[in-house]
């Protein structure tokens, strides 16, 4: 079966990973941001190919020593690389194990997304917005149920060292009170290491 990317972007170093990495980006995403910079995921004919788990492997697989030597590996993005899974797995399994692998999820995915690739993920970049559901709503257009179900079950079962919490400032959503109030929440939960930052708003938005 052949699954829509973005793109796939080599040789990036120490970004969303350790090491050399390469960025495989997945076509689609549940969530509607008000700032998306990545708006190419979203359109119809924002597909840049069409790609089987073989054909992915094949392609990244010319950095093989990069990884390696470097401890670094595949960086999963987007759109929602959490709605592709299955092909996440897939890749996972047949991938040489020294590969480390990431990902970079907004979480707002069914559990069982979570639970079927936990076993393979190194590092997770979990970009959670905002914590308060009503600002969350109004940015993203969902309401964040699934993402904090996802984040209570990553805490029941892996180990918190390996996530990174995205905590960004939405200039006209959210404040820096608000990030604080998120951040002490997943604090609670036992979350440690986080990411805040400033949304950078597309010329489009503005
Ligand atoms: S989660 Fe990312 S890709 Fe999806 S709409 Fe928001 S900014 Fe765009």
């Amino acid at each position: 079966m052949k699954t829509p990317l973005i793109g796939i972007c080599r040789h990036r170093l120490d970004t969303d990973g350790q090491g050399v990495t390469t960025l495989v980006a997945f076509h689609g995403c549940p969530l509607r941001c008000q700032y998306c910079l990545n708006a190419q995921c979203l359109r119809k004919d924002g597909v840049w190919r069409q790609m089987t788990v073989q054909e992915i492997l094949d392609e990244v697989m010319v950095d093989d020593l990069y990884f390696k030597a470097t401890n670094g590996g595949i960086t999963f993005g987007g759109g929602e690389p959490l709605l592709r899974s299955d092909e996440i797995v897939d890749f996972c399994k047949q991938r040489p194990m020294e590969w480390r692998i990431y990902v970079e999820t907004s979480l707002n995915v069914e559990l069982r997304a979570v639970e079927a690739v936990a076993p393979y993920i190194d590092h997770y970049y979990i970009d959670v917005k905002d914590m308060n559901p009503d600002i969350y709503r109004r940015y993203t257009s969902l309401d964040n149920n699934r993402v904090q179900e996802n984040l209570q079950w990553l805490a029941d079962h892996i180990d918190l060292d390996k996530v990174t919490i995205r905590l960004p400032h939405i200039p006209g959503y959210n404040t820096a009170d608000d990030i604080s109030q998120s951040q002490q929440q997943l604090e609670a939960m036992g979350f440690k290491d986080f990411d805040s930052f400033e949304y950078i708003i597309p010329n489009e938005a503005r």
